[in-house]
Formats: structure tokens, sequence, C-alpha cells
């Protein structure tokens, strides 16, 4: 049976007239997955939505990663409501950025200073000029397929070989931009090599989200960063993590921290990015990093970056609230428990219906391709089918469950699924598979 979505419709073809594309960011449109109205959701409580024709799904999105705690988590609720009584916005300092940043620094030690921002584009747009200013140097070296927002610098893509400088992958990007950075695959070490040994004195940093959540959640080779972080060095450069999807997505920490990198000092970046999870639902950014870096930012040093926004107490609130849930005992291991089971009942079900599937699971995370190859960089992830994805999101949509329209996206559970939430979509798993055309 399909669902009714008349209400959907009607709205989208009012935002089409209204809205440029219909939607406030491209990857809510269904475009990836063969078109049509997107759903248009009215509520959200807990692992739930309700659309606007009444239907109800489990999200498995969480507004592609900050919904850690599940939507209008109580604890984080009354802190915006606390804070809206307050005053939403002051444009002078207040005590709780401090708590807030005390609280980051303790769970991400390689930051011996942080500034806040509004978005995870801001936080690492400003990492990169960070970078340039410390080291005086041009260029960046980045990792095909990882995502860092959509910054100039950030939104070029592959060249055709390592030593290739990019190519704009939006228009309005100048060659002159691009021509500033290097593409290199995700766990090529060898690649990365090349490339220092080739532009190493004008590289002023390599950026890398350590663990990927941009095409499919996947993990950097045994020994990966290591290298990667004493090849940058000996070039004279700086390592910036994009940790805006993978900070306090595992455990009470960022990805530098956790237990897949058991030597932390040798990984530790110079400069991290964070956002998503930390603003608690709310928007926010935040970059940080080794004191003498850091203290390149106005009003210490010569690197400007301001907001008028920025360190909101709305914002700030929330995201102190959303990291006392996250610390509780045993939050995590819920979160794993639930991906751990879901995973499981995917795999089996792909099985029986015979498909080929590959999942990749990290804690509470996990993707999946329709393909029956490993995912280790960018190009694995391509080569997937897009067509069966398509019907595999649509038909699962109309099971009522909500997932991210693009191959590329991650499941993210919530600390508010429960195992009959894992159930029902196990079912409607089984049921979507043996229904896809192949
Ligand atoms: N970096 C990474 C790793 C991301 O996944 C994203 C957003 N998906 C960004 C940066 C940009 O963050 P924002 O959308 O908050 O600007």
């Amino acid at each position: 049976m399909t669902m009714n979505r008349e209400r959907s419709e009607q709205h989208y073809n009012e935002a089409l007239e209204h809205i440029v594309g219909g939607v406030n960011s491209p990857s809510r449109s269904f475009k990836a997955v063969g078109g049509g109205a997107p759903v248009f959701m009215e509520k959200a409580e807990g692992a739930y939505f309700w659309d606007v024709d009444g239907n109800k799904y489990i999200d498995y999105l969480a507004a592609y990663g900050p919904i850690i705690l599940g939507h209008a988590h109580p604890h984080v609720t009354k802190a915006i409501t606390k804070a809206a009584q307050n005053g939403t916005l002051y444009g002078t300092p207040t005590e709780l950025e401090n708590q807030f940043a005390k609280k980051l620094k303790q769970a991400i030690p390689s930051m011996d200073k942080v500034r806040f921002v509004n978005s995870g584009t801001e936080a690492v747009m400003t990492t990169i000029r960070v970078a340039r200013a410390f080291t005086g140097r041009r260029k960046i070296i980045k990792f095909a397929g990882c995502y860092h927002g959509h910054s100039d610098l950030v939104l070029v893509a592959a060249g055709s070989g390592p030593s290739t400088l990019g190519i704009p992958d939006s228009a309005g990007i100048t060659t002159n931009i691009a021509s500033e950075v290097i593409t290199v695959p995700f766990n090529d070490i060898d690649a990365l090599k090349q490339a220092l040994d080739h532009w190493g004195d004008d590289v002023a940093a390599v950026m890398i989200e350590p663990i990927v959540g941009n095409f499919g959640m996947v993990t950097p080779e045994v020994g990966f960063l290591e290298k990667l972080c004493l090849y940058t060095r000996q070039a004279g450069a700086l390592v910036i993590y994009d940790e805006v999807i993978s900070a306090f997505r595992f455990h009470y920490g960022a990805a530098q921290n956790y237990k897949l990198f058991p030597d932390h000092k040798a990984i530790e970046p110079d400069l991290t990015a964070l956002g998503k999870i930390i603003g608690g639902g709310l928007p926010i950014g935040a970059y940080g990093g080794k004191k003498e870096v850091m203290d390149q930012v106005a009003p210490l040093g010569p690197a400007y970056q301001a907001g008028t926004m920025a360190g909101n107490p709305a914002s700030i609130s929330a995201g102190i609230a959303c990291l006392e849930v996250l610390e509780e005992p045993g939050t995590y291991q819920h979160l794993f428990d639930m991906a751990d089971t879901l995973t499981e009942g995917i795999k089996e079900a792909a099985e029986h219906n015979n498909i080929a599937l590959t999942v990749n699971q990290i804690g509470g995370a996990f993707s999946t391709h329709f393909c029956n190859h490993e995912i280790k960089n960018y190009e694995d992830a391509q080569n997937t089918d897009s067509e069966l994805f398509s019907q595999f999101f649509k038909l699962m949509l109309n099971e009522g469950i909500n997932l991210a329209p693009s191959k590329y996206e991650a499941w993210f559970l919530t600390t508010a699924h429960q195992l009959k939430d894992i159930q029902e979509t196990i079912h409607a798993v089984r049921d979507t598979f043996s229904k896809m055309k192949r």
C-alpha cells in the first residue's frame, strides 16, 4: 500500500514557487533518488516523525547527525526554553560560553582554545584560514568524497591524479581557488605522500574526516592517520580534522580520542572543526586547536573571524544539555546495541533475498551500500547500485522509515530508538527487499 502524502505534495508545489528548488538545503530534495516531493514533516518526538498528512515514521536521518538524543529531548528542550526566557542573543560574552568551552576541551584535549561559530561550514572554512595564517602557505590537501561544508575551497573535486590540482565542484568557484586545492583518495597514503612531495612547500594543511561520514561510514586503515600526521608535519603543514559528524558520535569525545586509535598522541591534529551534535539540535559550529595556532585568530592575531550569532545562549545551552546526557553511563552502549541488532537484521534480510549489500557500521552509525565489495574510499562508494538504492529508499519511506535520500548518507541511531523500533525497522527492510525489482 502506498502512503497518502497529498499534503506534502501540495506544500512542495507551493515551495517550488517561493524557495529555490523547494528546499533550503539540496540534500533534502529527492533529486538523487529519482525525484518526487520530499515529505513535509510537522512534528518530531523521540525516534519518530509525523508528516503533514498524519503518517508516522521511525527516523534514522537524525537531521544528518545532530539529533543523537532523539527529537525534543526533555533535558535539551528545557535548556533551550530557559535560555529563550533569559534573552536569545546578547552580543556580549556570557559565562555559558566558558562552561561549554571547558567541557569541549576536557573531552577533546588536542584543543587548547576554541572559538564558537554557527555551522560546520564556518568552522571548517576558518580552520583553513587559520592554517594559512600560521604557515604563510596557500594550498590545502583534502580527500575525495569527504564533505567539508560549502565554502569555496572545499567544494573542489579531484583532479585526474594525485598531484593534479582540483577543478571546481560548483559554479561560482573560480579556477584560481580550485588551483589551491589538491584532492587525493581516502586511505591512500602513497597518494598523499606524492602530493606532499610535489606541493609540500606550499601546503598549509591536510584536511580530513578522521572517520568518514560522507560516503558512508568509513574508517581509516590501521596506521593511515599516524602516517598522515607524520608526513604532513614533515612537510611543515598542519593537520586539520573535520569532526563535524564524528565528534561525540561514537563515544564521549571526538574520533581522534576514540578506542579505534589506541595511540591518540600520534594522530592528534593541530586544528579540529566541530558542529552538529555539539549544538543539541540548534545551529552551531566550533573550531579549536593548539594554543600557538589558535592565537592567530582576531583579536589576538591577524586572522579575522567574527559572528553576530556566535556563542548565542540558546545554542550554547542546548549544546551543554546535550553533552550532559551523552556523558551519562550507558548512553553509547545503547546506541551500539541498537545498531548491532539492526545491522544484523538488515544483513540477514539481504542474504535471504539474495541482495548484494555491504554494511559499514561504527558504533551507533552505519551505512548500507548496494554492492558486493568493501567500501574503503569514495570510488568504492560511487560504484554501487544507485537504482537499487532509490527503490529501497522510496519503499522504506512507504513502510514508515525515514532515511536520507542519498546512497552516500549514513543511518544514525539515537538514544530514543528502542528494540521495538529496531524490530519494526527490520520487518520493513525484509518487506522492502522482497519487493525490490532487480
Ligand atoms: N563537515 C562535515 C564532515 C559535514 O558532514 C558537514 C555537514 N554535513 C559539514 C562539515 C558542514 O556543516 P554545516 O552543514 O553545519 O555547515
